[in-house]
């Protein structure tokens, strides 16, 4: 089966609390004990929560979702592959900026670096967002154009290392929400950003849904959303395409700069956070 019965989840263990069970075990080096497929399962699980219709479905192979019992590391080591179109660029050999230092007034919650996420476990070294320095400062100018309304940005995610987007893509096979690594994925390349509105405090404004909720109400073309709601993610796709962003048809909350496709401008890359400046 694509998803396990979880004996913490039915005793009513939160999906927070198992995540900070876990984060305390990877920094002490002993995370042994868990096995990842048991906690992939768990998290897989959570999902099943919520409203409107999930769209993960269960494999037809069982052991398409069988990860190895072994700890992440060891998981996103193995899980390597070799990419014609991904260039294993070193971390003086690229153009990815950190997007605080371009946006310095800019709001961070890169859930990836916390267990508050749909796996329920970190997958960051460190809560930063780096993006290619061409997106990076057609972003500055959304952030200007917001501050103009009295609003601003929120970031979720930014750059992905390649070897993150493989985990990803063996919890969610669906090219509607997880791009397919061997295709160069698109977070990877640093041309892709999840992101969200606040308001002057910092607030996140009402949007269909919360972030990576893989249900229908999330498509950018859901309708059937308080008049509110459907303003601030039409200002919020507006004001990103204005500088050459395009909202992706399953995730309001996710945008690609233009060209991101572009192997040559864009590659794919391999290098992780904590090497980067
Ligand atoms: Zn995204």
């Amino acid at each position: 089966m694509f998803l396990k019965y979880s004996p913490l989840k039915a005793k009513g263990v939160s999906l927070l609390s198992l995540g900070r069970f876990i984060l305390c075990f990877i920094h002490i080096g002993a995370c042994y004990c868990c096995s990842y497929d048991t906690l992939l399962a768990f998290a897989l699980q959570s999902r099943e929560k919520g409203q409107g219709k999930r769209v993960v479905q269960e494999s037809s192979n069982s052991n398409s979702m069988d990860v190895a019992p072994s700890s992440r590391s060891n998981e996103l080591q193995n899980s390597k592959v070799s990419l014609s179109n991904t260039e294993k660029l070193s971390p003086e050999n690229h153009n990815l900026v950190e997007v605080c230092r371009v946006i310095p007034n800019i709001l961070l919650d890169i859930r990836y670096a916390t267990a508050h996420n749909f796996l329920g476990f970190s997958l960051y070294a460190k809560p930063a967002c780096y993006l290619h320095k061409k997106v990076a400062d057609a972003l500055l100018k959304v952030q200007e154009e917001l501050a103009s309304m009295g609003l601003g940005l929120k970031i979720f995610d930014g750059y992905r290392p390649l070897s993150v987007q493989q985990l990803m893509w063996k919890a969610v096979k669906d090219e509607r929400y997880v791009a397919n690594p061997m295709q160069g994925g698109r977070h990877t390349r640093g041309t892709a950003v999840d992101l969200t509105l606040v308001n002057h405090e910092g607030r996140e404004l009402e949007m269909p849904t919360s972030y990576d909720d893989f249900t229908e109400k999330a498509h950018s073309d859901y309708s059937d959303l308080p008049k509110k709601t459907l303003q601030n993610r039409a200002l919020l796709a507006n004001v990103m395409k204005r500088q050459g962003f395009q909202q992706l048809p399953t995730e309001w909350w996710h945008f690609d700069f233009e060209g991101w496709n572009d192997d040559i401008q864009f590659p794919s890359l391999d290098i992780e956070l904590e090497q980067l400046k």
